[in-house]
């Protein structure tokens, strides 16, 4: 059996959805859903190599087209700033 994989929204590289971290927009704000419990329209993003960095910083309108809509990346920029240096 293979796991289920998911696409990230940063770069396009697909993942198993393990490996990934699942973010749902709540009223206008993107969260992260890091236990895979919250409602709603889930997009996902790389763990590790900068993804969620770029995805927080970005200008280029991927968080509003994976959600449908404009959404603030909220969560996003504190869990970037939070994350180690990514390793390659
Ligand atoms: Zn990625």
């Amino acid at each position: 059996m293979t796991a289920p994989t998911r696409t990230c929204i940063a770069c396009g590289r697909k993942a198993e959805k393990n490996r990934l971290i699942r973010l749902v927009a709540r009223d206008g704000r993107v969260c992260l859903d890091t236990r895979g419990t919250l409602p709603g329209r889930g997009a996902y993003v790389c763990a590790g190599g900068g993804c969620l960095e770029r995805l927080a910083r970005d200008r280029r309108g991927r968080l509003h087209r994976a959600f449908r809509g404009p959404v603030e990346p909220g969560d996003l920029v504190a869990a970037a700033e939070a994350q180690p240096a990514p390793r390659h």
